[in-house]
Protein backbone atom coordinates (compact mmCIF):
# COMPACT_ATOMS: atom_id res chain seq x y z
CA UNK A 1 0.00 0.00 0.00
CA UNK A 2 2.77 2.65 0.86
CA UNK A 3 4.43 1.42 -2.65
CA UNK A 4 1.05 2.68 -4.33
CA UNK A 5 0.64 5.39 -2.27
CA UNK A 6 3.87 6.98 -2.89
CA UNK A 7 3.01 5.91 -6.56
CA UNK A 8 -0.22 8.23 -6.45
CA UNK A 9 1.53 11.08 -5.11
CA UNK A 10 3.92 11.00 -7.89
CA UNK A 11 1.58 10.59 -10.35
CA UNK A 12 -0.66 13.37 -9.26
CA UNK A 13 2.71 15.34 -9.45
CA UNK A 14 2.71 14.56 -13.61
CA UNK A 15 0.63 17.28 -15.03
CA UNK A 16 1.39 15.80 -18.41
CA UNK A 17 1.28 11.81 -19.32
CA UNK A 18 0.45 9.73 -22.28
CA UNK A 19 -3.16 9.68 -23.36
CA UNK A 20 -3.26 6.08 -22.96
CA UNK A 21 -1.51 5.87 -19.44
CA UNK A 22 -5.27 5.50 -17.80
CA UNK A 23 -5.46 2.32 -19.92
CA UNK A 24 -2.29 1.14 -20.24
CA UNK A 25 -1.35 -2.04 -18.65
CA UNK A 26 1.94 -0.39 -17.20
CA UNK A 27 -0.03 1.43 -14.96
CA UNK A 28 -1.50 -1.51 -13.46
CA UNK A 29 1.90 -3.09 -13.00
CA UNK A 30 3.44 -0.57 -11.71
CA UNK A 31 1.00 -0.25 -9.14
CA UNK A 32 1.06 -4.31 -8.32
CA UNK A 33 4.92 -3.57 -8.00
CA UNK A 34 5.67 -5.62 -11.20
CA UNK A 35 7.48 -3.02 -12.62
CA UNK A 36 9.95 -0.24 -12.01
CA UNK A 37 8.33 3.57 -11.39
CA UNK A 38 11.47 4.45 -13.72
CA UNK A 39 9.78 3.05 -16.79
CA UNK A 40 6.76 5.62 -16.67
CA UNK A 41 8.86 8.44 -15.34
CA UNK A 42 10.99 7.92 -18.84
CA UNK A 43 7.97 7.01 -21.04
CA UNK A 44 4.61 7.70 -19.94
CA UNK A 45 5.32 11.09 -17.77
CA UNK A 46 8.25 11.73 -20.51
CA UNK A 47 9.39 10.85 -24.02
CA UNK A 48 6.32 8.96 -25.10
CA UNK A 49 6.18 8.85 -28.50
CA UNK A 50 9.74 6.41 -27.87
CA UNK A 51 7.45 4.14 -26.20
CA UNK A 52 7.30 0.99 -28.53
CA UNK A 53 3.67 0.74 -27.12
CA UNK A 54 2.40 3.64 -27.41
CA UNK A 55 3.92 3.60 -31.47
CA UNK A 56 2.22 0.18 -31.85
CA UNK A 57 -0.97 1.53 -30.52
CA UNK A 58 -0.98 4.33 -32.91
CA UNK A 59 -0.68 2.44 -35.87
CA UNK A 60 -3.54 -0.19 -34.46
CA UNK A 61 -0.65 -3.00 -34.33
CA UNK A 62 -1.70 -5.83 -31.54
CA UNK A 63 0.76 -5.99 -28.82
CA UNK A 64 0.72 -7.81 -25.94
CA UNK A 65 0.58 -6.40 -22.26
CA UNK A 66 3.31 -7.69 -21.43
CA UNK A 67 5.57 -5.43 -23.56
CA UNK A 68 7.55 -2.87 -22.46
CA UNK A 69 8.04 0.31 -23.41
CA UNK A 70 11.41 -0.86 -24.97
CA UNK A 71 9.66 -3.48 -26.97
CA UNK A 72 10.98 -6.07 -25.18
CA UNK A 73 8.50 -8.75 -24.30
CA UNK A 74 8.50 -9.69 -19.81
CA UNK A 75 7.54 -12.71 -20.30
CA UNK A 76 6.73 -12.97 -16.16
CA UNK A 77 3.99 -9.99 -16.70
CA UNK A 78 1.80 -12.37 -18.32
S1 LIG B 1 3.79 2.36 -21.56
FE1 LIG B 1 3.82 3.57 -23.43
S2 LIG B 1 1.72 3.47 -24.23
FE2 LIG B 1 1.66 2.86 -22.08
S3 LIG B 1 1.19 4.77 -21.00
FE3 LIG B 1 3.41 4.50 -21.01
S4 LIG B 1 4.11 5.66 -22.78
FE4 LIG B 1 1.93 5.32 -23.02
Amino acid sequence: MKKRDSLNRLERSRTVKCKWFNVCPMKRFSEEGKVEVGWLKKYCWGKWEKCVRFQMEERGEYHPDSMLPDGNVDEKLS
